[in-house]
């Protein structure tokens, strides 16, 4: 099955067609998990894998598998996939492009006529994005048993609705129990969304495996306050507190070599009214190196930026750690399979890296895991702006073609 190759254009055009739910402006998607769009995305996925003569199957996390049968399906499936959620103004590619690479693999297979001895599974994991429930990854860490699957289903989101009662509204809580299944082998095809595969001309990278990751949220008390009669010199301000936390954070990124890199992204203030002192404000760290013991130092240093500046403001403050994940780094043999595979296909190739968590690293867990990158424009995601090329997308989804067959057995 060595010469049996992916339909570019028929990726690109699902690419497209999936990037239209959830559609914005300026030509990106927003697709919140659990959401109506996600529901769209998700019908639409379900079938075109049944009319690709997929059997689907739905996981009580909303997990999405569709299993293209192998000849000896008492043999552990090759899995691959990614997710169908974005970021409030994310782009068509992050997770769709994972999703629908591993559905043109079932269909070029499909077309060539060829059949794998294990079967195959192309999974769309619930809530990877982390955007409305805030904490990523949550579909495949669950799978993976890293997270407590009651846990998972009773997180909310800002407005109080969980995540069970939003699989159950969208009709995505499954019946199937979450993981607990033998995977031959995880691949996960995705864009690389930094810069270096594209400044290099390098359409796939061979991801060695992922940086840790550790996020917090933090909150601030302080005193509500009347905003024209409490004098400056006795007020508990703290949003002023939080201001002055989150410009120590970026300090403690570049007082480390190599720089971690630290995110405050979100910022709930309470009562967030113009004329109140605000008594509250909630904020997001993440926190990320590809070294296990600098990221713990620098939690430490975060921690103690954030309470001396507290003890100076008269506030209080806790640090609640929301997510910690360590270095991960991914299956030899499925590492050189990429590799392999790129050879064969003739295909420019180099090790990276992956800068941001992927469901991969979670899976990588419990199965021999490895990632795809292909380029993506300027490296820019999370953002409308992002972009790919329909030849990268295709050449990645190539070598992903050759390292399932290749793991599942070309049958006959
Ligand atoms: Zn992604």
């Amino acid at each position: 099955m060595a010469e049996i190759r992916v339909d570019g254009a028929r990726l690109w055009d699902s690419l497209m067609e999936m990037g239209r739910i959830g559609a914005t402006p300026k030509g990106g998607v927003g697709r919140l998990a659990l959401t109506d769009l996600d529901k769209q995305a998700r019908d639409l996925f379900v079938r075109w894998c049944e009319a690709a003569g997929c059997a689907v199957r739905v996981d009580r996390m909303g997990n999405i598998f569709a299993r293209r049968a192998g000849t000896d399906d008492s043999l552990a499936p090759v899995m691959t996939g990614s997710h169908l959620d974005s970021q409030p103004l994310g782009g068509r590619f992050d997770g769709a492009y994972g999703v629908l690479a591993g559905l043109e693999v079932v269909r070029a297979l499909n077309d060539a006529g060829a059949a794998t001895r294990a079967p195959l599974d192309v999974v769309a994991w619930t809530d990877e994005e982390g955007a409305r429930f805030k904490a990523g990854m949550m579909g495949s860490g669950v799978f993976a048993g890293l997270q407590d699957l009651e846990a998972a289903l009773a997180n909310p989101d800002p407005d109080g609705r969980t995540m069970g009662a939003e699989l159950a509204r969208i009709g995505y809580a499954g019946a199937e129990p979450v993981g607990g299944m033998e995977i031959a082998a995880f691949f996960e095809a995705h864009i690389e969304q930094g810069p270096v595969l594209e400044a290099e001309g390098i359409p796939v990278g061979v991801v060695l495996g992922g940086q840790g990751q550790r996020c917090f949220r933090v909150t601030v008390t302080g005193e509500e306050g009347h905003a024209g009669t409490l004098p400056m010199d006795r007020r508990k301000d703290a949003l002023l507190g939080a201001a002055r936390m989150i410009a120590a954070l970026n300090g403690v990124a570049f007082a480390h070599e190599p720089h971690p890199v630290i995110t405050v992204g979100a910022l709930q203030v309470r009562p967030n009214s113009p004329n109140t002192i605000p008594g509250q404000a909630v904020f997001t760290i993440d926190s990320r190196h590809p070294d296990d013991g600098t990221l713990a130092t620098v939690a430490a240093d975060m921690r103690a930026a954030c309470e001396d500046i507290a003890a100076e403001a008269g506030l209080e403050v806790a640090l609640e750690q929301t997510t910690s994940r360590g270095t991960v780094a991914f299956d030899e043999t499925c590492i050189a399979a990429v590799r392999a595979a790129a050879e064969r296909l003739g295909t420019p190739h180099r090790d990276i890296y992956s800068g941001a968590g992927h469901d991969a690293c979670n899976l990588a867990l419990i199965a021999p895991t490895a990632m795809i990158f292909v380029p993506c424009e300027k490296g820019i995601s999370h953002n409308e702006a992002e972009n790919a090329k329909p030849e990268d997308l295709a050449a990645g989804c190539d070598v992903l073609l050759q390292v399932m067959v290749e793991r599942a057995g070309a049958a006959g």
